[in-house]
């Protein structure tokens, strides 16, 4: 299935084409913005301590940039539903059974 007939069986205004081309290039907008600002934007700077000493490595989250990439397109665009749906939606127009599974995991998550 592609994204056109995700779209239209959905009904979801983010899948549509105009729409869904905005997210994406305000979310890349975000990334090149935040490269930019790499010693000093939180998506990058914050560190968890992955091993307590003696061997100790931080490391940064990557899941805070794409948070923040989507969080910034929201915004940008004034979104009224939230583009962390393309997470699942995109997945399900080439693999169904996994944007099932994803969306239970993200359901088990906020509930
Ligand atoms: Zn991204």
């Amino acid at each position: 299935m592609g994204i056109a007939k995700a779209a239209g069986e959905s009904g979801c205004v983010l899948l549509e084409k105009d729409r869904l081309f905005n997210v994406l290039l305000a979310h890349e907008l975000f990334h090149a913005v935040e490269e930019q600002h790499a010693d000093e934007i939180y998506t990058r700077t914050e560190k968890v301590e992955l091993w307590r000493k003696p061997f100790s490595n931080r490391s940064s989250i990557a899941c805070l940039s794409e948070m923040a990439a989507m969080a910034f397109a929201g915004e940008l665009l004034g979104l009224d539903c939230s583009p962390y749906m393309l997470d699942v939606l995109l997945v399900y127009a080439y693999d169904k059974e996994a944007a099932w599974g994803l969306y239970e995991e993200i359901g088990e998550l906020i509930c």
